[in-house]
């Protein structure tokens, strides 16, 4: 199908993207890879009189150090991402993570702040964002306000962002030496998770000294396994410390039944990709 009719306007400035969609109230869209927005058009599931395109902002690309934290600009690709040196030096999760994401084709216009903006649960870069506590630094007409993760992320394809403010740069603590793994189930290759399991752990002397891990899928939102790291940490990651740890990965979940998996599947699932995620984490 062909979209309706819309304006379209490519600032070169944050400010200027705000400013058009903050004239517009209600009316606009953000277009950053268009992976997913450009369907929804097509399909006509919206109508926006107006699409501002945050391609020609250079200051929402790319990736940087700034001290303790590492900055991956909001329009940054997925294929920028998982080659930067400073990503897989850093954060290692994340780089392992949008390896998994679709194809090259859809890696190399989908951008890093775009999935997160668009929130769809079976996304793969929202568990490893929460899982390591990332900032989302958001720019309104007001100015630029710093979002936690854990607070980021509301429900279904819903954040806090409101309509005239833009996710410029995504902030994550450096996870300098942990050692990370995505472990991920599709039925078919290159398609969203069905329930996928981030997880980094830093190891000390034989010892899992920190664990964090994120849930895809199950439920509207990321979670956060506090249960599974809670009980992984003090251990060395034996196969018996990996497998108890594992049987709390389904606390606070909220799994629902779709044609891809009914929910005690997908606890299944979450249960057994996150022995394999701590598991082959552990062993770096
Ligand atoms: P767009 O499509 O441009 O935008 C998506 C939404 O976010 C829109 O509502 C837009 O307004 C909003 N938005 C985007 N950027 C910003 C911003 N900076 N500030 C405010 N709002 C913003 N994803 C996975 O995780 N795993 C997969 O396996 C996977 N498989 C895919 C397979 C196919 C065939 C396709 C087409 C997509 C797939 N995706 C998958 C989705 C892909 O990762 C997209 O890149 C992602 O969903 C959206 O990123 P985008 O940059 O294309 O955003």
């Amino acid at each position: 199908m062909i979209p309706a009719e819309f304006e379209y306007v490519a600032p070169s400035t944050v400010e200027e993207a705000v400013q058009a969609l903050d004239r517009a109230g209600d009316d606009a869209k953000v277009l950053a890879g268009g992976q997913s927005l450009l369907p929804v058009l097509r399909m006509r599931m919206a109508d926006p009189g107006l699409v501002v395109d945050l391609g020609g902002i250079p200051e929402a690309r790319g990736v940087r150090e700034d001290g303790d934290t590492l900055v991956i600009g909001a329009m940054t690709s997925h294929h920028e991402v998982m080659r930067s040196e400073l990503v897989r030096g850093h954060a290692e999760l994340v780089a392992l993570t949008t390896r998994t994401v679709a194809d090259p084709q859809v890696r190399h216009r989908g951008t890093f702040g775009g999935s997160l903006a668009h929130a769809d649960p079976a996304g793969d870069l929202l568990a490893p964002a929460l899982a390591m506590d990332a900032e989302m630094v958001v720019a309104g007409p007001s100015g630029r306000r710093t979002v936690p993760a854990a607070e980021f992320f509301v429900d279904y394809f819903t954040t806090t962002l409101e309509s005239n403010e833009v996710l410029v740069e995504v902030r994550i603590p450096k996870y300098t030496g942990w050692r990370a793994h995505y472990e991920k189930f599709n039925r078919v290759a290159q398609a969203w998770s069905v329930v996928g399991v981030a997880a980094t752990v830093l190891v000390r002397d034989g010892v899992v000294a920190r664990a964090r891990v994120g849930l895809t899928n199950m439920g509207a939102t990321p979670v956060r396994a506090h249960g599974v790291e809670q009980a992984l940490v003090g251990s060395p990651p034996t196969e018996e410390a990996v497998r108890r740890a594992a049987a709390h990965a389904t606390e606070g979940t909220q799994a629902g039944s779709d044609a891809s998996a009914e929910a005690d599947y997908r606890e299944h699932l979450a249960e057994v990709l996150t022995g394999r995620a701590l598991a082959t984490a552990a062993s770096g």
